[in-house]
């Protein structure tokens, strides 16, 4: 495997590494394929880091980018678009705005708390773990314009505690059918490695379930936002991908997955 389908440059607010430096740091790593995918976060609640994207030139960079580099790296223009609800027309737009290969869409928050941010000191985990779920389903039945779920179970890095998700089995199973139906696919991210979670992410569960239902569209994604982290552990991912029954990755052009041996 050749590609790396997440990955962050200096026009994502918590990165702040230029395009061009992780494109040279891409290509010097071997890479074939690169989708870049920065943040957008509309209505994400932090006013110092509000996740906004300089759409202007982040679209000429990209464009730049594949005219000056593509002799060498495929580079792919993406997004990780944060879905929150109340925000779905503004995020629809943003989505058809610019013909992106990959939107990537992601839960950072649950309603208006920022997970990254949030004190779960005095947290009934469960209850939480039931409502972020819960949150999730609500939102996807109506917002479908996004390719990959990222980072599913991101929720576990944040609250700090595996718990058990089997209360939440059956919303969980609402949202991996609705994915299949839909025809989304999810992605292994593998920025657990750097975190130390003692899960993968999502969970081997929710992955081998996915599958279960008929899903097939996986990607890999290293969630890097330096060089350094491009394609890591993905010599863990595939043989763990596999494990779970799947039998294929994904890339994306021009949002539409093409299938690749495992
Ligand atoms: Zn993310
Ligand atoms: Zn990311």
């Amino acid at each position: 495997m050749n590609c790396d389908f997440h990955t962050h440059t200096g026009f994502s607010d918590d990165c702040n590494i230029p395009m061009d430096i992780m494109i040279e740091g891409a290509i010097k790593k071997g890479l074939k394929t690169l989708a870049i995918t920065d943040h957008v976060d509309p209505g994400f609640p932090d006013p110092n880091i509000p996740f906004t994207l300089d759409f202007y030139n982040y679209h000429k960079c990209l464009l730049q980018a594949q005219s000056h580099y593509g002799h060498q790296l495929e580079i792919l223009a993406g997004l990780e678009l944060g879905i929150m609800e109340g925000q779905f027309p503004v995020s629809k737009k943003i989505v058809n705005s610019f013909p992106y290969d990959i939107v990537i869409g992601s839960f950072h928050c649950l309603g208006k708390n920022d997970l990254y941010s949030y004190d779960f000191s005095d947290v009934d985990g469960p209850a939480m773990v039931e409502d972020f779920y819960s949150y999730m389903y609500r939102c996807l039945k109506s917002f479908q314009d996004y390719d990959i779920l990222g980072h599913f179970s991101i929720l576990d890095r944040y609250i700090g505690t595996l718990y058990d998700y089997g209360p939440c089995e059956e919303i969980i199973d609402e949202i991996l059918r609705l994915m299949v139906v839909g025809g989304k696919g999810l992605e292994i991210n593998t920025s657990n490695f750097r975190y130390h979670t003692g899960t993968w992410l999502p969970r081997g569960s929710i992955l081998k379930r996915y599958r279960e239902l008929g899903g097939e569209i996986l990607t890999i994604g290293s969630d890097a936002h330096s060089p350094d982290y491009f394609q890591f552990h993905f010599e863990d991912a595939i043989p763990f991908a596999k494990s779970l029954g799947f039998r294929y990755y994904c890339e994306f052009r021009s949002r539409k997955p093409e299938f690749f041996t495992l």
